[in-house]
């Protein structure tokens, strides 16, 4: 099989999957759950149900907050003790409904057996609502609501869709276990997604340091039967999962600046979302669980758990056996994109792939040194920018330069941080300067929108005809 990859950039640090080998473990649900508003790209989520109500897993507690947003459902069963602001992992307040748990009662019509449903539904239409009213968001990273994605606008084709089971960050495993424990439903899933976007070709892409998965999904897509459905193998290369990098190593083709993966003809999912649209289409579950793994050569316990939505990371350390006393460091997510967790209290989201733990040692930094010109950093980027002029521009916060050097259209992989000989903390640095070129976009199509509101509310006040003109043009 040949290897595929992308066209410039990238690091190659080293893959620590120490939880690769633990099977797919399910966390009892915790006796309380936090379900956080805003665990989409979107509008936050509006609470449906009141303080005392009763609910049960699977039902709806909140309603989308706009066009770009998603359902979210109760993963437990219990009475709603609560609904407010709550500290996030970050110590932000976030609106959270908290459900006390009582039993395990599901909501009817959900199919809870292992039973594998292959035969596809042939309403795209009703698929794409069903994914909808599961809640469904992309699992990969972005949280992005998958109903939206699943409809483009106008004039834009989707010519393939691509799983993304890449699973490039070190240390995470949990997308490589779900290929391996669920691969079946992820390879119905895929065919799903194929179908609705038009019956176009799909492709699975697995990293090469994952054989066993590969021979496995190549083997049940052979099973199943399903046409236009291939493997292909990736290069191991970080971050060979983001979405616009994968989208050129499989197709040749580069996602421009501030454009969506359709304008290429791409739709790219991540395997746990693949496996989210199986559950939402055949067995009628919302998204209420996802798989995560638990991590860090300090954890005595290395696992990847099935974890309700809403499981505080506290009754998941305590069910591991208890934070070591060697960490220093929690991170949501892997150590090039995941986010530092400063309260312990807070909840997993819909999105959330990893706890991992680092030791003093493992976060410390060098001190930062001078600059020595030398180009790592931009011989690292994958999106061919120039970090060290980015984090000279965000230093100063030149707005009109940063967004004239393209700073909105980092990733935030780290890869330029993670290749810098002084040590410089860039992506750090980098991160506000995106977020003034991000502002300063943003302003500006605001701006523009309100000046065609304006414009064409003038124009709709405009009376048709002017009745004494319309008599002198009578005469
Ligand atoms: S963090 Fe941003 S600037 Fe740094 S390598 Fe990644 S995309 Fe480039
Ligand atoms: S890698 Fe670091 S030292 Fe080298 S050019 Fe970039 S910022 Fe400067």
């Amino acid at each position: 099989m040949s290897r595929s990859t992308f066209s410039i950039g990238g690091v190659h640090p080293h893959d620590n999957k120490l939880s690769r080998d633990c099977r797919i473990e399910v966390l009892p649900p915790a006796p309380t759950v936090f379900l956080a508003m805003s665990q989409h790209i979107g509008a936050p989520a509006k609470p449906v149900v009141a303080v005392g109500d009763k609910v049960k897993v699977g039902q709806v507690v909140a309603e989308p907050g706009g066009f770009v947003s998603a359902f979210i459902h109760s993963s437990v069963s219990g009475t709603v003790k609560s609904i407010g602001p709550r500290k996030d992992l970050a110590g932000n307040p976030v609106n959270c409904i908290e459900i006390a748990v009582e039993g395990d009662e599901w909501l009817e019509g959900i199919d809870t057996s292992d039973k594998l449903v292959t035969e596809i539904p042939s309403d795209n239409k009703a698929i794409i609502e069903k994914i909808r009213l599961a809640g469904v968001v992309g699992l990969g990273g972005a949280t992005f609501p998958t109903h939206v994605k699943l409809s483009p606008p106008p004039g834009s084709k989707c010519e393939r869709v691509i799983i993304n089971g890449c699973e490039c960050e070190p240390y995470l495993t949990s997308d490589y276990r779900v290929l391996l424990e669920k691969g079946e439903q992820v390879v119905v899933g895929a065919a799903i997604l194929s179908q609705v976007m038009g019956n176009v070709p799909c492709t699975i892409a697995i990293e090469e340091n994952k054989p066993e998965a590969i021979a496995h999904v190549s083997e049940v897509i052979a099973k199943l039967g399903y046409k236009g459905i291939e493997v292909m193998v990736m290069k191991m290369r970080y971050p060979q999962g983001s979405e616009k990098q994968l989208i050129d190593a499989v197709m040749h083709r580069q996602v421009g600046s501030g454009a969506l993966p359709i304008s290429v003809g791409a739709v790219v999912q991540n395997v746990g979302t693949a496996l989210a649209v199986y559950d939402a289409v055949q067995k009628n579950k919302p998204l209420i669980d996802n798989t995560l793994s638990v991590t860090g050569e300090c954890f005595p316990r290395q696992a990847n758990l099935l974890v309700r939505v809403g499981t505080p990371f506290q009754y998941i350390i305590d069910f591991l056996g208890g934070m070591p006393k060697e960490a220093a460091k929690v991170i949501s997510g892997g150590p090039m994109m995941g986010k530092a967790v400063s309260n312990l209290e807070a909840a997993t989201l819909k999105g959330t792939s990893a706890l991992l733990f680092l030791t003093e040692k493992q976060t410390r930094r060098a001190p930062e040194s001078a600059c020595i010109r030398c180009g790592k950093c931009a011989d690292a980027c994958p999106m061919g920018l120039e970090p060290f002029l980015l984090q000279k521009l965000s230093r100063i916060a030149d707005t009109e330069a940063l967004e004239a050097n393209a700073a909105q259209d980092c990733i935030e992989c780290g890869c330029c941080l993670y290749s810098c000989p002084a040590h410089i903390p860039l992506l750090d640095i980098i991160r506000t300067g995106k977020g003034l070129a991000l502002g300063a976009i943003r302003a500006r199509a605001a701006a523009a929108k309100a000046a065609a509101e304006a414009a064409k509310a003038a124009e709709a006040a405009k009376p048709s005809v002017i009745p004494s003109e319309a008599k002198e043009s009578k005469k």
